[in-house]
């Protein structure tokens, strides 16, 4: 595979995750920036590379796909999303050349008038009009969770998120408490019309809620873009309805009568009685749109709800329409992003957090500071790079903590004062935090510092990690096992009863003990059994997922356990193999062979056989290329087993029969094949090589 495409390859599998942590579980690991940043990449390799772009490309798609429970939601127009564009801060700016624009503003200057040198952007699009100053609406980039809403005859219908922007969840029973939203508009538009704009805490609210949920005993939420997702989602509207929520409207889906103007549509929506935000401007050109864009940012840590930006949007609806679509966005709106808010308060301790792969990682407990909005008590310090190196952390350093999106707040730098030079470094433990056992560390890579890991060795020892392999195989995407949660894997572990996966299936064998053990009883131990009874039919993939090969995700995990059909296929795959499965990147492959060239881990799969796990390989699919179709396999295939083979058959619809007949379609030979090949050629049987094979598998050959 070219250097090319298998980082073609890396940055879809690596997007499509981003991705779903964002949509899905609302639990963002990178910010906007840096996942822009990759998409860019991926955008200009599939550019050079079009016979590499995969099919499941985020670059095709405008977000990811809903959960199970909610009911789909179908935007008849897409809700599509903006291009972006960064104001430069401080020290980030470029100065102005002959090829840039330079300043804080130059990603507005490129995308009104293109670059000084490579004349693009709107005024070339528009042709000759550009003498003319373009109109536009400011408006601020409201933090909150899109949402469509539907009125017909002007009653409100129904609502959802935006999804993937084609299809998103139904959420109409929530949206109905929010009190801002108008259940019937004003002057009745007939037909049907649909609304967009955000749902979002305000900031006094969010305080407000999170104080009365310290004071019943409940966890505070940290974030109000996170918090406003997962209540818009409950399933009970009850949930929703005391939650201080907001609806601000600010662009149309279907709207047969709409305004010839942006900034008529906001005034429409006003009179039809939703909130539209008071910082909107209409604006004569550029300059004046870059002093309202300045305006609104000026005021961010005063406004009652957070902003990560500015949009700018051309006014006038026929110029909108001149301009048109790229790939996935408007080109005649841009979402302006303003850098980050940051703010400085002091370190109280670095706390070395083990995680469920042994991973030691650094986190800053700072005194409670406000950021954008919210109150930040712990800050991410990455890793031992950025810890040691990059930031030269000391004990009692004032930090500066950054807080981007809904990513976890980091720590940027440490502010220099006098004395701080005499205060002692902050280094790793020499020893695991958690179990005591003296931590390794992945070998350096020069070029890539921050990729060095420290890990405590100890996986079947250490108690985090115990807990946290054993609550990851029992958790829902996983083997599912119902009632096992955070505190009964951690009595378990405690009272010596599970260290490993494989221990929780002789728990039967245990009951007694089990029984006794603290506040759990008769009735929760034999629902436990069973449901770990249960758990002993999930399917292949799912227990290659709960096994917790390191990159190994749901997805991974489905195309593993199609490509291979058995655990022992893919337990003998060399790297090669592997990175031949699709949308598998050579990352990826290494990690897995290196999973299972571990003796441990192939003991605990053997041990997990044992206990009667089945790893139900995947169904064969019905009406598959190969339905109805018997294949006979004979002889040593060159490249795989016949395990794999015979997976491939199954899953393509074919049936594999041990003995061949006059019902046999195709015998596959391998080196070394006997007497089914001497019988094939003596019914007629057509006789297939591995290559063969795969291409009647594949439907290229019949
Ligand atoms: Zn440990």
């Amino acid at each position: 595979m070219s250097d090319a495409v298998s980082r073609i390859n890396w940055l879809t599998d690596e997007l499509n995750r981003h991705n779903r942590l964002y949509h899905e579980r609302n639990a963002p690991e990178i910010t906007d920036l840096a996942y822009d940043a990759l998409f860019r990449e991926l955008e200009a390799l599939e550019a050079e590379n079009p016979g590499a772009v995969r099919a499941d490309s985020p670059t095709r798609k405008v977000g990811s796909s809903p959960v199970a429970e909610l009911k789909p939601f179908v935007h008849t127009v897409p809700m599509l999303s903006l291009q972006n564009g960064y104001r430069r801060a401080a020290g980030e700016e470029a100065e102005p050349s002959p090829d840039r624009w330079g300043g804080p503003y130059e990603d507005l200057f490129d995308w009104e008038r293109g670059k000084p040198t490579r004349p693009g952007g709107l005024r070339r699009l528009l042709g000759g009009g550009a003498a003319a100053a373009i109109r536009y609406v400011v408006e601020p980039k409201l933090d909150g969770l899109a949402m469509e809403l539907v009125y017909e005859n002007g009653e409100f219908v129904s609502g959802g998120t935006r999804g993937d922007g084609v299809t998103g969840e139904e959420v109409t029973h929530n949206l109905r408490t929010i009190t801002n939203l108008p259940r019937r508009l004003a002057g009745a538009p007939a037909g049907r019309v649909s609304v967009r704009g955000e749902v979002l805490f305000d900031l006094a609210g969010f305080e407000r809620m999170n104080a009365e949920r310290e004071a019943r005993g409940e966890k505070r939420f940290e974030n109000p873009r996170n918090s406003a997702a997962g209540t818009i989602r409950q399933l009970d509207p009850e949930m929703c309805r005391g939650r201080p929520l907001q609806f601000f409207a600010h662009s149309a889906g279907e709207h047969p009568d709409a305004p010839a103007s942006h900034w008529e549509l906001l005034a429409q929506f006003a009179a039809w009685g939703f909130t539209v935000s008071p910082l909107c401007r209409r604006c004569e050109g550029l300059e004046e749109a870059i002093e309202a864009i300045a305006a609104i940012e000026a005021r961010r840590s005063d406004l009652p709800y957070e902003i990560d930006g500015a949009v700018i949007k051309v006014d006038d609806v026929a110029l909108q329409e001149e301009l048109g679509f790229v790939t996935r966005s408007p080109r005649w709106a841009l979402a302006f992003k303003y850098p980050p808010p940051q703010v400085s308060t002091r370190l109280a301790n670095v706390l070395f957090s083990v995680g469920r792969t042994g991973q030691v990682t650094p986190v800053a407990q700072v005194e409670p500071a406000r950021v954008g909005g919210v109150t930040v008590r712990n800050a991410s310090l990455h890793n031992e790079h950025q810890m040691q190196r990059v930031l030269g952390l000391r004990h009692g350093d004032r930090l500066i903590i950054q807080r981007a999106g809904d990513v976890i707040p980091e720590v940027v730098g440490a502010v220099e004062e006098p004395g701080r030079e005499e205060r002692p470094l902050i280094t790793y433990p020499e020893a695991c935090p958690e179990c005591g056992h003296a931590l390794v560390r992945s070998l350096s890579d020069e070029a890539r510092p921050e990729m060095v890991q420290i890990r405590c060795p100890n996986t079947f020892g250490c108690p985090a990690q115990v807990e946290g392999a054993l609550r990851h195989f029992a958790s829902r995407l996983a083997m599912d096992i119902e009632g096992l949660g955070e505190k009964l894997v951690a009595q378990l572990v405690g009272a010596g009863l599970a260290r490993r996966p494989s221990e929780l299936y002789r728990l039967a064998e245990r009951r007694a003990e089990l029984v006794a053990m603290e506040r759990l009883g008769e009735t929760s131990a034999r629902n436990l059994i069973e449901a770990l009874e249960r758990s002993k039919d999930r399917p292949l993939d799912r227990v290659l997922m709960a096994l917790g090969i390191p990159t190994v995700g749901e997805s991974t995990a489905r195309d593993l356990a199609r490509f291979f059909g058995s655990i022992e296929a893919l337990m003998e795959a060399s790297v090669e193999r592997l990175d031949e499965v699709p949308n598998v990147a050579l990352t990826t492959a290494t990690a897995i062979h290196g999973f299972f060239a571990d003796a441990d881990n192939r003991a605990e799969v053997a041990a997990l056989r044992a206990a009667g796990v089945r790893f139900v390989p995947p169904p064969a699919t019905v009406g598959g290329p190969l339905a109805g179709k018997t294949f006979v396999l004979t002889g040593t295939l060159p490249s795989m087993g016949r395990d794999e083979m015979k997976a491939r058959i199954e899953a393509a619809g074919g049936k594999v029969a041990g003995s061949v007949s006059k019902k046999t379609d195709y015998v596959v030979a391998g080196a070394e094949a006997g007497s089914k090949l001497e019988k094939a050629v003596e019914l007629g049987v057509s006789i297939l090589d591995e290559a063969g094979a795969l291409a009647v598998i594949s439907g290229e050959q019949s």
